[in-house]
């Protein structure tokens, strides 16, 4: 096992961010959010978005500088790269000649680079600072005084200040008053791919409607299919997310740990981690990002049909009438939320 370094406020030095121009390519999750935060934290910012782009007005109405990315681009030492990951290789055609020597080309995923989809000039720093959470969370942390944990990694430091500098950036979007944890373009790409296929977004929805089929093929009701293998899942991940297995295991009864002690390595069992390896392998060896590639140059035809297939599925129907039950708690967290705090 190895062990990555964590940095904090303490380690970033501001004078390294703060006599430049960025350009945030992007006005969505992760740009909206990078944009302003840096520019509160005293750093120029221009966005740099398509003439008729919808994000335009967004990012005027909250203050900020709007062109062209070539503008931008040619206006900026450190251009952040946070348009689609799959419309990267255009927009970065589109201002590559404006990189200048010593200037900082900047990701939140390291997909493109690492693939070869995007190959910057030699003369050019090449970083990634990406927070571990959704842009709107980025955003009101920071503005709550508070951070959202990063990820801070070096492809080519061309300057030498390559670290300083992108430690810096993370520092002004707030990253650093969390941690900021260093790794590489190669194990963020590759680990964030497995991640998502193995275990969270393919993984968990096959595994819940696996458990769901069974129950139903065996003749239990789909209603109780749905809370028992979907819904209840929500309570598991909380206890997860905040206490780690042990939480979880301490938190359920004795006959759900026991049961789940034994029976889970009957279900995910050694043909699985087999599965888990060549996964991975395609992950390593290029050929999901080869094969996703080709993908949306043919103009998605099989993601959309396996998109239309999920959307079809029975728990998908069941789960529509079952959550219109619970509309009372949407209501109620709301009110909550919107509640005057009482001291
Ligand atoms: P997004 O889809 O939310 O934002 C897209 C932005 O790019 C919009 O402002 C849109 O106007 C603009 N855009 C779309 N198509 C364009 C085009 N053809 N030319 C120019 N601009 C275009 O993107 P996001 O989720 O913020 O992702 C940006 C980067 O951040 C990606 O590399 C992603 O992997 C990474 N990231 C995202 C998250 C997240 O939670 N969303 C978390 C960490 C890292
Ligand atoms: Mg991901």
């Amino acid at each position: 096992m190895t062990e990555n370094t964590i940095y904090h406020d303490d380690d970033a030095t501001h004078s390294y961010i703060e006599e430049k121009t960025v350009a945030v390519l992007g006005y969505g999750s992760q740009g909206h959010a990078h944009a302003q935060n840096l520019a509160e934290s005293g750093v120029d910012v221009i966005v740099g978005l398509r003439e008729g782009s919808a994000s335009r007005t967004a990012a005027r109405e909250d203050g900020l500088t709007v062109a062209t990315p070539t503008e931008a681009a040619a206006a900026a030492d450190v251009v952040s790269m946070l348009v689609p990951d799959n419309v990267q290789p255009d927009v970065y055609a589109a201002i590559e000649a404006e990189l200048d020597a010593g200037d900082t080309l900047q990701f939140a995923h390291g997909f493109n680079v690492h693939y070869d989809q995007i190959e910057p000039p030699e003369d050019v720093d090449v970083t990634m600072v990406a927070p571990k959470g959704p842009g709107h969370i980025v955003r009101r942390q920071y503005a709550d005084g508070e951070g959202t944990p990063g990820l801070l990694a070096v492809y080519r430091d061309a300057t030498g200040e390559a670290k300083q500098e992108a430690l810096a950036y993370a520092d002004a979007i707030g990253c650093t008053r969390a941690g900021v944890i260093e790794t590489t373009f190669r194990e963020e790409t590759e680990t964030d791919l497995f991640g998502e296929q193995a275990v969270l977004c393919g993984g968990v929805t096959e595994l819940v409607k696996a458990g769901y089929e069974t129950l139903t093929d065996a003749g239990y009701s789909e209603e109780m299919a749905y809370f028992e293998c979907l819904n209840e899942l929500k309570l598991i991940v909380d206890l997860l997310y905040e206490g780690g297995m042990s939480e979880m295991w301490d938190s359920v009864s004795d006959t759900a740990e026991y049961g789940g002690l034994t029976r889970g390595e009957v279900v995910v069992d050694d043909h699985t981690r087999e599965r888990m390896e060549t996964v991975l392998e395609e992950v390593q060896n290029g050929e999901f990002a080869r094969e996703w590639i080709a993908e949306n140059q043919a103009g998605r035809p099989s993601y959309g049909q396996r998109r239309r297939a999920e959307k079809a599925h029975d728990i998908e129907d069941v789960g529509e009438e079952l959550r219109a039950l619970f509309a009372w708690s949407e209501e109620e967290n709301r009110e909550k939320a919107n509640a005057p705090a009482d001291d």
